[in-house]
């Protein structure tokens, strides 16, 4: 972990300074082609007064020649304006496209930064809770309620570093050298419905219903698919309210398998729904714990099972993720 902050840290100054670098770079150069061109313009000034003091008034082809010399000095200075926009042109797409990546950069390492805060709380909040729940226990004598009631807590912090670990793992797998998939002939059914118990089983004061068709079958990797559905749960619980349904629901329609997570919370505003399966994206909105990486990472899943993913508004509120997945002779058995 000291590592990685680290590693941000360093990365965000030099990008600062090449920043400024940038700027001071495409002035120089914008300035040096505007004294090009007026050099030039000079030059072909001077020359054109030479010429028409070289040319004698007595000469029979006078005014021809003068013509010639104040055509010349026009075509000229033609050229040398079509030139300077071509290369000014030139210049402001290169301009506009390393600002681009440079912006592009700025924003990723503020991203980071920010991840990094999160993570490191997301990592101390589960460790901090487990062990006062197990030194209360420890030094308390307590009610079987009461001792439930700190196991339960104990086990939901415990669930909630073990999606993190595996959120971090995959990433890590993807940034290296990509993840190679373990497959296996799955009952998305079942795994669905596992999923949802565990989270009715760690939050049992929320309401979390289930509308799954059995006996749908596909082959993919059983992990990944698992963590998929619980970064979707995770959200649903965590962005809608105490009184508010969560619904897990999968359907068959011909070849294609839909699986909807459904929220009654508070949304997604409309300006980031494009935006939130990015990596490290987290809304504006009101803000509880999170890293950012739970939509990025599923999205990747279930890009390698050939699936799409996307998000609508329910009505009259919250949200529907709904991952589809499309037949194929590779994915179905
Ligand atoms: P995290 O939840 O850790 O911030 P995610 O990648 O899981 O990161 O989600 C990215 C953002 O998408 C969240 O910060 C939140 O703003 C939005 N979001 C995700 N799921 C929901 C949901 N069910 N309802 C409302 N907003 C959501």
């Amino acid at each position: 972990m000291p590592y990685l902050v680290l590693k941000n840290k360093y990365k965000v100054r030099p990008l600062r300074i090449i920043f400024i670098f940038y700027w001071f770079l495409l002035a120089y150069i914008l300035a040096a082609l505007i004294f090009w061109f007026i050099d030039l313009n000079e030059q072909n000034k001077e020359l054109t007064r030479l010429r028409l003091q070289a040319v004698s008034i007595h000469d029979a082809h006078f005014i021809q020649k003068v013509n010639k010399i104040e055509n010349d000095e026009k075509r000229k200075t033609a050229q040398y304006i079509s030139e300077g926009i071509t290369f000014l042109l030139m210049i402001l797409a290169g301009a506009v496209y390393v600002f681009r990546i440079i912006k592009k950069q700025l924003v990723q390492s503020e991203q980071q930064k920010n991840f990094m805060m999160a993570i490191s709380h997301e990592l101390k909040t589960p460790i901090a809770v487990t062990k006062l729940n197990l030194e209360t226990m420890q030094i308390r004598k307590l009610e079987y309620g009461q001792q439930q009631k700190l196991i339960r807590s104990t086990i939901q912090e415990a669930n909630r570093l073990n999606t993190l670990c595996n959120n971090m793992l995959y990433m890590s797998q993807l940034d290296s050298e990509g993840s190679s998939l373990t497959y296996e002939k799955i009952d998305l059914s079942t795994l669905a419905i596992d999923c949802a118990e565990d989270f009715i089983l760690r939050f049992p004061e929320r309401k979390i219903e289930m509308e799954v068709e059995n006996d749908i079958f596909i082959t993919g990797d059983k992990l990944l698919l698992q963590l998929a559905i619980n970064n979707l749960l995770d959200n649903a619980i965590k962005y809608s309210g105490k009184e508010d349904v969560v619904l897990i629901k999968i359907v068959k329609e011909s070849k294609k398998i839909k699986l909807q997570v459904i929220d009654q919370g508070i949304g997604v505003q409309a300006a980031e729904k494009e935006k939130i399966f990015e990596k490290y994206f987290r809304g504006s909105g009101k803000q509880t714990k999170g890293t950012g990486l739970g939509l990025y990472l599923t999205r990747e899943i279930v890009k390698q099972h050939r699936g799409t993913i996307s998000m609508k508004s329910n009505k009259p509120r919250g949200s529907i993720f709904e991952i589809q997945i499309r037949g194929s002779k590779n994915i179905y058995l």
